[in-house]
């Protein structure tokens, strides 16, 4: 039987400024009552130097939270993967919905961002995940399905994290049932094109993970880990989620 180390790792998405660092501190100094589990906090882009010098030598890993797929050049703005990895990200989330929702990000954009992670040493973290509408319609499995096989590249190390977009900051969750089925339709795609290997990819949960909520969603099968966003900015919250790994 596979078994896979789980990762719970937080997108503190466009917040955070100097002072959140305290937050970070926090994470660090819990981390160590929790050997059995990754932990990685996703800062702004302003922070992440500065919170992988803090996290320096600690268990918390540090990652970006988009890249370009190119290494340099002229894309004011944008930050490649090379750049993440100079900075002291070992990991980097690409596709999350809110990039595909307001950047216009297709599965071509995501996979290609997950390529430039592969070629600068980083995890990418794939975000996939259905509407209301879709699943309402009945094509979650269908949707989802295809943004894997669309989005996650053929080399390099990842890990896919579900996160229907219905759930995304809205206090709503997909009932055990539904995170099994889906989570096992996700195995299933990628035992089918990896073989073995894709019994070892870890599939995160990710979509209003609380304390609360966080040992029912956390112990369903093929879930191995989450990812947290507005619970994962306050360090006593986001180690209560990891704590489910205790
Ligand atoms: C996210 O945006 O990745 C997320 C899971 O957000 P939240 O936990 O706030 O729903």
């Amino acid at each position: 039987m596979t078994t896979r180390r789980p990762l719970v790792a937080g997108n503190w998405k466009m917040n955070g400024l100097e002072r959140s660092a305290v937050e970070l501190d926090k994470i660090i100094a819990g981390s160590r009552a929790l050997p059995g589990v990754d932990l990685m906090v996703c800062p702004p882009a302003t922070l992440l130097a500065r919170f992988a010098d803090l996290a320096a030598g600690s268990p918390v890993a540090i990652g970006g939270q988009d890249c370009h797929a190119q290494p340099a050049g002229a894309f004011t703005g944008d930050i490649s993967a090379e750049m993440l990895e100079d900075a002291g990200a070992t990991a980097v989330i690409v596709g999350h919905s809110e990039r595909r929702q307001y950047h216009g990000e297709t599965d071509v954009a995501v996979r290609a961002k997950a390529v430039a992670a592969a070629r600068a040493g980083l995890l990418a973290i794939v975000c996939v995940g259905e509407t209301r509408a879709e699943r309402e319609a009945g094509r979650a499995l269908a949707v989802v399905g295809a943004q894997v096989d669309g989005s996650v590249p053929d080399h390099g190390s990842f890990v896919i994290a579900y996160e229907p977009i219905w759930a995304i900051g809205t206090g709503l969750t997909p009932t055990p049932g539904d995170v099994a089925e889906m989570h096992g339709h996700i195995r299933a795609r990628l035992s089918a094109r990896f073989g073995a290997a894709g019994q070892g990819g870890r599939i995160l949960y990710g979509g209003s993970v609380k304390p609360a909520n966080a040992k029912e969603l956390l112990t369903v099968a093929n879930v191995d880990g989450a990812l947290v966003g507005g619970a994962s900015l306050v360090a006593a919250e986001f180690l209560a989620i990891a704590s489910v790994y205790r």
